[in-house]
């Protein structure tokens, strides 16, 4: 893997025809440290944000030793990694992962939504001489969504009755009972995980269980122009007043799970203009490449021009951006802002772009093969600078 300074010097060296995914393995690191150094419990990382190996490398010798994990190729790959423990905390899994999981991967630690799902990891688990008694069970409550840009509550979790039902059904049958929740990717404030917690409070008041486990789930944000989150610490602080609360606080282990907010900085895309219409420009990826969320999600990526210095005195520019592929949705409204020179055969740098860039990008119409460097400066934005959140670096 060939290293550079910067994505500046890599295209000069380069001139790359293809799109080039830039990892800055030193910002995964540096995001996995504060985590592992400022959270009170185990920091398990959401293995689907990005499985690059250099920024798995990376956040492993920063300290990260758990693994969420949700697919049985993603815990094929994870159980490779030495010493680390996997959590499976997909709520539906089929029966040949749950029991593969188990049994060949040596995964203890699974999350269910239902009594039917109960019931599939009791049977795939179960030996010869009966059921597995090593289980940490985490089942998975539905909070609500608060300043989330991608809320996920609709989807999976259980609530009220029913989870106060589960909670006591699995108490039977695990080792250790956890309880856990997802508040949504990219929430911007704090106070979701303060609702969060206080329905943790009363479903345990409900069920009348011991709960050992609590994981209190990904969704930590990053920062991208236009979303400037609360700072980190105040959802780490806001946590530890709300697990003080709770009845089991003296021997709950807790864990998190972040995924967007290890990796978002450590990712760019360096892209090639390949044409100009007024300021829509095309580049060679897009919506169906790293820019998925900026396609479908309007999600803004900080930008900058590489290969030129602009003219002095010369005003930025909004654009909007066309993905490779012939399908009109490969769109990315932005806006982007650049130098007003920007012109076919110029290089631009999408920074931010490591969570769900890579692990989403697929090869439609022939794109999505990428070159790959490492880079040794700053990510353009950062939530762990000395200076707290930064601004953009806009070429
Ligand atoms: C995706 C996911 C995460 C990571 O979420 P981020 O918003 O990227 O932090 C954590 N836990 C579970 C169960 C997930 O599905």
């Amino acid at each position: 893997m060939e290293r550079y300074a910067s994505a500046a010097d890599l295209v000069a060296a380069l001139k790359p025809e293809r799109p080039v995914l830039c990892a800055r393995p030193h910002a995964a690191a540096r995001a996995a440290r504060w985590f592992v150094d400022n959270f009170d419990g185990d920091v398990a990382y959401a293995y689907k944000a990005n499985s690059s190996v250099f920024l798995i490398g990376a956040l492993y010798g920063a300290g990260i030793r758990h693994f969420d994990v949700a697919s049985l190729p993603e815990i094929e790959d994870a159980a490779t990694i030495p010493g680390v423990t996997l959590h499976f905390m997909h709520p539906v899994k089929s029966r040949e992962a749950i029991n593969r999981a188990y049994f060949k991967h040596g995964v203890r630690s699974f999350s269910l939504d239902t009594e039917d799902e109960l019931q599939k990891i009791v049977d795939e688990t179960s030996g010869p001489s009966g059921p597995a008694r090593d289980l940490a069970l985490f089942v998975r409550i539905t909070v609500p969504a608060i300043n989330s840009r991608i809320p996920l509550e609709r989807k999976f979790g259980t609530s009220g009755q029913k989870a106060a039902r589960l909670l006591v059904k699995a108490r039977q049958v695990a080792a250790e009972l956890g309880i856990t929740f997802h508040v949504g990717s990219q929430t911007m404030t704090p106070d979701a995980y303060v609702n969060a917690l206080a329905e943790v409070q009363r479903l345990i008041g409900m069920a009348g269980v011991v709960v050992d486990r609590l994981d209190v789930g990904g969704g930590f944000p990053s920062i991208y122009p236009g979303m400037q989150p609360a700072p980190l610490a105040r959802f780490l602080a806001a946590i530890r007043e709300g697990v003080d609360k709770l009845p089991v606080r003296e021997n709950v282990r807790l864990m998190a799970e972040p995924g967007r907010a290890l990796v978002a900085e450590a990712e760019s895309v360096v892209v090639r203009v390949e044409a100009r219409r007024g300021n829509d420009l095309f580049i060679n990826d897009g919506g169906y490449g790293v820019l998925f969320d900026a396609a479908h999600l309007g999600w803004i990526y900080p930008a900058r021009l590489l290969n030129r210095e602009p003219r002095a005195g010369e005003a930025p520019v909004s654009y909007e951006l066309w993905g490779p592929t012939c399908d009109s949705i490969d769109h990315m409204k932005g806006p982007f802002v650049l130098p007003a020179c920007v012109k076919e055969g110029d290089y631009l740098e999408i920074g931010n772009v490591g969570a769900y860039g890579r692990a989403i990008a697929g090869d439609f119409n022939g794109y999505g093969k990428y070159e790959e460097a490492i880079l040794d400066d700053e990510p353009m934005m950062t939530m762990y600078g000395e200076a707290g959140p930064a601004k953009a670096l806009i070429g």
